[in-house]
């Protein structure tokens, strides 16, 4: 099946005379006739549902859609973003441990990866994703563990050389990890370019409508941690888990057994069934809605782009920007809906911009069907100092237009008429 067609029958089939549309299993738990049955479920010697932190009917469905899509072997849903960016790590680093992070990432990452995982004794060395070979593998150390970046950066719209850094990934035996919240899976798949794992917040594109705070985890089953032997939590008896040794249990579907049987059993951040069939409404329409966003944002790029009040822009999209051959290269379908652009005027003038608009509403949030703004040096970037920054591509002017799919002439006219009283 081509993605479109995934987006809409993927991860649901009903059954004669079951529901058309995926039911919301909103229930805790299962019942069983028999002890020993559900001793069976618990040994994972038998697949059947027991609880929902460790799976739920409505939850899977919705995972089978998204590994679908991205090509992998399984997903396993998260409570949000942040916990899906979390768990791709800590599954298999622990305290002692190090990874290598591109610099361009999501300003929530930036603090959770540098502050808060190092004081779990998990170190992290961010760097330029620009920067050439030997500068990146200069990063590495014997006990670094994986490797990260984003497809588009959040908010400073780099794209990732995805192919290049898996090689380099792949020659120091760690897998890449990428965050593919951006493109999403229709406008780029980054297994097929050589990344092991991939993350989301579905918050963004793949809900499309702003109702649920969500994430995901996909395995693509590729990585090959046995012959890496960098990686004992998955190559050895995990006694916490009677003893089960996911890599010869599981096979290619390892790393997302103890993603599941491990990490989320123990940490719990799982979705709420009734948001995962939001999210699965959502995926519905995501290829439909992120052709939208991008002609909508192209056709605006190139408006800012023309304009006299207008600093600077930065759309991948637009030929002669920084990232527009590698966005032909991964992206050739389109990139996104979101533009970032400076007002002639600095900090003073994207604050009066963004005050005088009235269609783009100032919201925190991205990448939903209504046109929204953020300025991330007053918001989600307030806690970086001016180096990190620089370091995370964000300006002080930097304002984040997160383009919608209303009409792009009414959401011109809304520019025109903020960039009048600027
Ligand atoms: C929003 C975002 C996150 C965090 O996701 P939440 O769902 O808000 O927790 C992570 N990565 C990227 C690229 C994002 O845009």
């Amino acid at each position: 099946m081509r993605i479109e067609t995934k987006c809409i029958q993927s991860g649901y089939s009903p059954e004669n005379g079951e529901p058309r549309v995926l039911p919301i299993y909103q229930s805790t738990t299962w019942k069983y006739s028999s002890t020993e049955h559900m001793g069976r479920l618990f040994d994972l010697e038998e697949n059947g549902y027991f609880y929902t932190r460790l799976a739920n009917p409505t939850n899977d469905a919705v995972a089978a859609k998204i590994a679908d899509l991205e090509g992998g072997v399984g997903a396993m849903l998260t409570s949000s973003g942040q916990a899906a960016c979390f768990y791709s790590i800590f599954n298999i680093c622990e305290a002692g441990d190090h990874f290598v992070c591109s610099s361009s990432v999501y300003g929530g990452t930036f603090n959770l990866f540098g502050v808060t995982m190092k004081k779990l004794g998990i170190d992290v060395t961010f760097v330029d994703p620009d920067s050439d070979e030997e500068t990146l593998n200069a990063a590495f150390k014997e006990n670094t563990k994986a490797m990260f970046g984003e497809t588009i950066a959040n908010p400073a719209l780099v794209v990732l050389d995805i192919e290049r850094w898996a090689k380099i990934a792949h020659a120091h035996k760690v897998p890449l990890i990428i965050d593919n919240t951006f493109a999403t899976p229709v406008n780029c798949r980054p297994f097929e370019w050589g990344a092991d794992i991939v993350v989301h917040s579905t918050t963004k594109y793949m809900d499309g409508h702003a109702t649920s705070v969500g994430g995901a985890v996909v395995d693509s089953g590729n990585f090959d941690w046995v012959a890496s032997g960098r990686f004992p939590g998955l190559t050895t008896p995990d006694e916490s888990y009677h003893g089960i040794t996911y890599t010869e249990k599981f096979g290619k579907a390892a790393y997302l057994t103890k993603l599941t049987a491990q990490v989320m059993r123990d940490l719990g951040s799982i979705p709420s069934p009734h948001n995962s069939f939001l999210l699965n409404i959502g995926l519905e329409t995501l290829p439909l809605r992120m052709e939208r966003h991008c002609s909508n944002a192209q056709k605006i790029a190139e408006y800012l782009n023309g304009n006299d009040k207008i600093e600077w822009v930065k759309y991948c999209g637009l030929p002669g920007d920084k990232y527009y051959d590698l966005a032909q290269k991964y992206l050739p379908d389109g990139s996104c809906g979101v533009i970032s652009f400076g007002v002639k005027g600095g900090r003073a003038a994207a604050v009066r911009f963004m005050d005088s608009l009235k269609l783009a509403a100032i919201v925190t949030h991205v990448a939903d069907a209504r046109t929204s703004v953020l300025h991330p040096a007053s918001h989600t970037h307030r806690q970086l100092n001016d180096e990190e920054l620089a370091a995370a591509g964000v300006t002080p002017d930097l304002i984040r237009l997160s383009v919608g799919i209303e009409n792009v002439d009414d959401i011109i006219e809304d520019i025109e008429q903020a960039l009048e009283n600027v």
